[in-house]
C-alpha cells in the first residue's frame, strides 16, 4: 500500500526585496529547498535540525498552511498539492497539529471543553451533546478528569496543557499528527510522560507522527525513522537504530555529540559544533555544511552532494560518507 504521506521535492522560497517603490529582488531565502520523504501509517518520522533549518516550514507546507514554491504532496495516495475548498477542508480533518508552546497555543478565553470540541465543530462532526460526550472520552484518553472540562487553560500546568492540545488534535480522529516540538517547552521530568502518552495513543489509533525536534535526545525515545535537516535540506535519513549506531553525515554526528552522555565522567569530551548556522539567504555553495564541517575538502566547496543510499533505508548527502574516519564517533548516541 502507498505511504500515508509522500513529500517530493518540496520547496519554499521567499524573495527578498530592497526599496519600497520599484522594489528590486536582491536575493532568495531558501527556507525549504527540495525536501523529499515518506511517512507510513502508524509510523513516527522525526524531522530534526537546529532552529531555522526549515523543519517547521516543512510541517506547515505538509499541512497546507502555506503554499510551496515547488514540489508535490500526496496524502493517502492522492495529490493534495493544489487542492482547495471542500477537498482541502476534508483533508485538513485527517491531519492535525500539536504545537510547541502549550501556553501560547490554547485560547485563554475558551474552556477546556470548548477547546477540545472546536475542531469537531469546525468540521461539522456531531451535535453539541455528542461532542460533550466525546470531550469526556478524550479527557480520559489523555489522562485528565471529567471536571477539568469546565476549567480554563491558565488553571493547568504545561504538561496538562499539552495533554489538552493532544486531546484537541485527536478529537477529529486524524491519521497524521504533526508534533511540532511538543515537549521542548516542558520540564524534563514532564517530557517523558507526554512522550509516553503520544506513543500510547499512536498504538491505540494507528496514528502517524511527523515529529519535529531540534535535538536528537527526545527523538531517541519516540522515532521509528529520523530525517536530519540542515539549511532547508535533508542531509541524512535512516531508521533510528542505524542513525544512532552508524551516523554517516558529519552534521548528524555533531547533533549526536551534543546529547549529554549519561555518564557524567564522560561528558564534555566532545567538541560542540563550531560556527553559526549560515543564513538561508544565499546559502553556501557546494555542500551547505562546508563552513562548519571538520572534514571539508576543496570538492565540498564546489560540488553539491546529493542523498545517496548507503544501506537499506539509510541515505546521506556527503561526498565522503563511506570513507570518513570513525574517530570521534564515541557519542552518547548509543541506544539505552
Ligand atoms: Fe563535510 Fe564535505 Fe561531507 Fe559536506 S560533503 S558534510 S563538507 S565532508
Ligand atoms: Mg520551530
Amino acid at each position: 500500500t502507498a505511504p500515508l504521506l509522500e513529500v517530493n521535492g518540496l520547496a519554499k522560497h521567499y524573495p527578498v526585496r530592497k526599496g519600497l517603490i520599484l522594489a528590486k529582488q536582491v536575493g532568495t531565502v531558501r527556507a525549504v529547498d527540495g525536501v523529499s520523504f515518506t511517512l507510513n501509517r502508524g509510523e513516527t518520522l522525526a524531522l530534526v535540525g537546529e532552529s531555522g533549518c526549515g523543519k517547521s516550514t516543512t510541517a506547515r507546507l505538509v499541512l497546507r498552511l502555506i503554499e510551496p514554491s515547488a514540489g508535490t504532496l500526496r496524502f493517502g495516495g492522492d495529490d493534495i498539492t493544489g487542492i482547495g475548498g471542500s477537498a482541502l477542508r476534508a483533508m485538513r480533518r485527517r491531519m492535525q497539529i500539536v504545537f510547541q508552546d502549550p501556553y501560547a497555543s490554547l485560547n485563554p478565553r475558551l474552556t477546556v471543553a470548548d477547546t477540545i470540541a472546536e475542531p469537531m465543530q469546525v468540521h461539522g462532526i456531531g451535535d453539541a451533546v455528542s461532542r460533550r460526550t466525546r470531550v469526556e472520552e478524550l479527557l480520559s484518553l489523555v489522562g485528565l478528569r471529567p471536571f477539568h472540562a469546565q476549567r480554563y487553560p491558565h488553571e493547568f500546568s504545561g504538561g496538562q496543557r499539552q495533554r489538552i492540545g493532544i486531546a484537541r488534535a485527536l478529537s477529529v480522529q486524524p491519521e497524521l499528527v504533526v508534533c511540532d516540538e511538543p515537549v521542548s517547552a516542558l520540564d524534563v521530568s514532564i517530557q517523558a510522560q507526554v512522550v509516553n502518552l503520544l506513543k500510547d495513543l499512536q498504538r491505540r489509533f494507528g496514528l502517524a507522527y511527523l515529529f519535529i525536534a531540534h535535538d536528537l535526545a527526545v527523538v531517541k525515545h519516540v522515532a521509528d525513522r529520523v530525517a536530519v535537516m540542515y539549511l532547508g535540506q535533508i542531509v541524512e535519513t535512516a531508521p533510528k537504530r542505524d542513525l544512532f549506531a552508524a551516523p554517516r553525515h558529519p552534521y548528524t554526528r555533531a547533533l549526536l555529540a551534543a546529547i549529554p552522555h549519561p555518564d557524567p565522567a564522560r561528558r564534555g569530551q566532545v567538541k560542540p559544533l563550531g560556527g553559526d548556522l549560515p543564513s538561508p539567504l544565499n546559502p553556501p555553495a557546494g555542500c551547505r555544511f562546508h563552513t562548519r564541517c571538520p572534514f571539508a575538502q576543496e570538492r565540498c566547496r564546489q560540488e553539491v552532494p546529493t542523498l545517496r543510499r548507503l544501506a537499506p533505508g539509510h541515505e546521506a548527502a556527503c561526498h565522503f560518507a563511506e570513507t570518513l574516519p570513525a574517530a570521534g564517533l564515541d557519542f552518547a548516541g548509543g541506544l539505552s
